[in-house]
């Protein structure tokens, strides 16, 4: 009788090999992955997509079993992170926390966050607010993970704690670090967004798609998160399965160049304006006049870090970095000028007012034309021609 117990206690009541456990952790681990992406983040915080009420519940009672994360504070935390994106504003940027904290210690920054009662009210709306959220998974939220242990053991024994314990930091790590950390600092831009945010890797499997941050950015409110050919968003594949099979609803998908792919119940969401024209002129003016930089220098004078100051304007560089990239950009007076030109297009983008963004924009256009410079010339005729604001610049597309 106490060697039985002993051994259930080492072996569970599974008895299963180290293939067995490894398999296990990683379908539940991506389950929970699912269940943020699709459910947390695409569905309850944007909108851009509806589950069926049986399996949206089972998405709450995932994110309760197995992470103790709450519908309403996680969603705020994310509406207000897009609200103010690499500000001090903003709940989780490294460039403000700093990298380390954002990948070590995320979890942190998130519970601090969303233990703001006012943040909560002003970005949590229109999250489950029914009983058993009142009751359960919102005020005994930490009984989700504590049950999960108590399964974990009772499958695996003692082994079962320690694939617990790596399930307890799989979402700290891969969603509040590599996500909001990675996806903030490193990677490729396809959008010229306001922020800093990066596609970490084109192929998103492992993190659920989150991995395209800034195709994200740029389209907010789209299911689907990739937009070019060799880009791939896992979660949108599962979206579409599962919308074959009537428990999903695609409700809003980024108007790029697959846009005639869209699911059929969905609106088509374009580029924001700002987004659109920053974009292309980081590819039809800025980049061309770095590479012609480089290649007249034949070698890279700068950085990488500062070569991407000079598409996003560089308010993230430290003091010494701005001095040393201002005396670069000084002593060659053309780049100077689209540098300038740059900042006075941003902050026009961004007039809220009418009257004084097409006064602005007249001016811009004439300042762009009397510069001599080719490329600027050219971006400020099909600027004016309002050729950039009808038509999404996907970069490499001919436009
Ligand atoms: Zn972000
Ligand atoms: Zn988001």
């Amino acid at each position: 009788m106490f060697d039985r117990l002993l051994n259930l206690a080492a072996h569970g009541l599974l008895d299963a090999g180290i293939g067995t456990m490894l398999l296990y952790l990683l379908v539940m681990t991506q389950l929970t992955i699912f269940t943020v992406t699709l459910y947390l983040h695409r569905s309850q915080t944007h909108r851009s997509v509806d589950f069926h009420p049986v399996l949206a519940h089972a998405f709450r009672f995932w994110s309760w079993l197995t992470t103790s994360m709450v519908t309403r504070e996680w969603v705020a935390v994310h509406r207000k992170h897009h609200a103010h994106a690499d500000t001090e504003h903003d709940p989780h940027s490294p460039y403000i926390a700093g990298i380390h904290t954002l990948l070590w210690k995320g979890t942190e920054l998130y519970t601090k966050a969303s233990q703001d009662p006012r943040m909560l009210a002003i970005y949590g709306r229109g999250t489950p607010d029914d009983w058993i959220e009142r009751h359960v998974y919102t005020r005994h939220s930490n009984w989700g993970p504590t049950l999960l242990a108590v399964i974990s053991l009772a499958l695996f024994g003692v082994g079962g704690m320690a694939i617990w314990a790596v399930q307890m930091m799989w979402i700290p790590f891969w969603a509040a670090g590599v996500v909001n950390g990675i996806g903030h600092w490193w990677g490729y831009r396809n959008f010229e967004t306001p922020d800093k945010s990066a596609n970490v890797m084109p192929l998103a499997i492992w993190v659920g798609g989150e991995e395209l941050h800034n195709n994200h950015h740029a389209f907010p409110s789209s299911a689907k998160f990739s937009v070019r050919r060799f880009e791939f968003d896992l979660g949108w594949l599962v979206i579409q399965m599962l919308a074959a099979v009537g428990l999903a609803r695609v409700r809003r998908v980024a108007l790029v160049g697959q846009a005639r792919m869209a699911h059929r119940t969905a609106r088509l969401v374009p580029l924001a304006p700002r987004v659109k024209v920053m974009t292309a002129f980081f590819r039809k003016v800025t980049l061309p006049a770095v590479k012609e930089e480089i290649r007249r220098s034949k070698s890279s004078p700068l950085s990488v870090r500062l070569h991407r100051a000079l598409a996003d304007g560089g308010r993230w560089l430290s003091a010494d970095e701005r001095a040393h990239l201002n005396a670069w950009i000084d002593a060659r007076p053309y780049l100077r000028t689209i540098c300038h030109q740059r900042t006075q297009l941003a902050a026009l983008m961004e007039t809220r007012n009418a009257d004084h963004a097409a006064a602005a924009l007249t001016l811009w256009v004439k300042a762009a034309q009397a510069s001599g410079i080719g490329s600027l010339q050219q971006f400020a005729v099909s600027l004016s021609e309002g050729m950039l604001m009808h038509r999404a610049p996907l970069p490499g597309s001919p436009d």
